[in-house]
């Protein structure tokens, strides 16, 4: 198909004798005398490249060009028809999105050596961006399909929850070890649910703020909550989660569930990271009007290399051994999401004699 170009010149003999030529060369041409006539037919056509003089009788061609550079559509290139050694005039019409000029009186093969070229680069634009869209389309059509699936795993998942709470809080199980065995069972039903949420969370935030609901909180509370959650796997691990907490910040105005989640992920990672009989330990304290929280392990620290990426989304992928990569899912990504939605931020560090310490800091309201 050949390329629609539009030109606009009030000279009638440019404008028949530059129209003629680029016919005879292939190109589809409409030719228009004012800015009001081309800007119609650009409106209606949109021809794939647009030659248009500056003076026009009824404005001038940087105007017409700074019109086609608004709105949607595909990139038009414009090349300009200007007089000879009016640099100020040529800078206007770039500064207004043109893409090239030709000095009047121009050589018909010059005009075409331009006009080939910016047809050849609006080819490869449009080829891209065709590309981007496509992509961003399967990308949108793979994240919703992958966010269905971790939501319809909820209800399986709750469901195996409640399950397994009923046939112990009835005592149904009467020997120790099953009974053991099923309270593992439901840790590990919690913490499924946990990520399951975290993920959900995290999608959600791509398209719109994570809903946040203040409450007055008991710090207190959620630390015994925290401590009963981890301590199938405390008793397992031998090592304790010891909490010490500055009287200055017993309760936070905060959104009670974002934050037990925040300490739940930490926590979980640093038990996870712990070596036999080295406990986790906790502190809460008050600084310049904040609360600050840290959650320190005795585990193998976090390398440097991923010190900058350990919060990002997928950090898994900047790990270098399987070792490094169970600790960096998607929960420390929900972690600084919570946090920044919250107000504060979070960063990890070495801890004084080995292991790291992750520290958090909210507002102390
Ligand atoms: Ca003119």
């Amino acid at each position: 198909m050949a390329y629609h170009i539009l030109l606009i010149e009030d000279d009638a003999n440019i404008r028949s004798f530059a129209a003629t030529i680029l016919q005879s060369n292939g190109f589809s041409v409409t030719a228009c005398e004012t800015a009001t006539q081309g800007l119609k037919f650009f409106n209606e056509k949109r021809p794939d490249l647009i030659i248009v003089d500056i003076g026009l009788p009824d404005g001038s061609g940087i105007d017409v060009c700074r019109v086609t550079r608004t709105g949607v559509g595909p990139f038009v290139p414009v090349i300009f028809l200007t007089a000879k050694g009016d640099l100020p005039t040529r800078l206007a019409a770039f500064e207004a999105g043109a893409q090239d000029y030709v000095q009047k009186p121009f050589a018909i093969e010059e005009l075409l050596a331009r006009v080939k070229v910016h047809l050849k680069v609006k080819q490869s634009q449009d080829e891209l961006a065709r590309r981007n869209y496509d992509l961003e389309i399967l990308h949108r059509v793979q994240q919703d399909l992958s966010d269905m699936i971790v939501h319809d795993l909820k209800a399986p998942l709750t469901s195996i929850k409640g399950t397994l709470d009923i046939i112990k809080s009835r005592g149904l199980i009467g020997e120790e070890t099953y009974k053991s065995l099923l309270s593992n069972a439901g840790e590990a039903a919690d913490f499924m649910l946990l990520m399951v949420n975290d993920i959900l969370d995290i999608g959600r935030s791509e398209q719109r703020a994570l809903p946040v609901e203040l409450s007055s909180v008991s710090v207190e509370t959620m630390m015994t909550k925290l401590k009963s959650l981890f301590a199938p796997t405390c008793q397992r691990k031998t090592i304790r989660i010891l909490s010490t907490i500055d009287p200055q910040i017993k309760t936070l105005t905060t959104d009670a569930n974002l934050f037990f989640r925040i300490l739940v992920n930490l926590t979980s990672n640093a038990v996870k990271f712990s070596p036999k009989g080295q406990d986790t330990e906790i502190t809460g304290s008050k600084i310049n009007q904040r609360a600050r929280f840290s959650v320190s392990d005795r585990g193998p620290g976090v390398p440097p290399h991923l010190k900058n990426h350990i919060f990002d989304k997928y950090a898994v992928g900047h790990a270098q051994s399987a070792a490094e990569s169970s600790g960096t899912g998607i929960g420390l990504a929900f972690c600084r999401l919570a946090v920044t939605t919250l107000g504060g931020n979070i960063l990890v560090e070495d801890r004084p004699g080995g292991g790291s310490r992750f520290t958090f800091e909210l507002e102390a309201k």
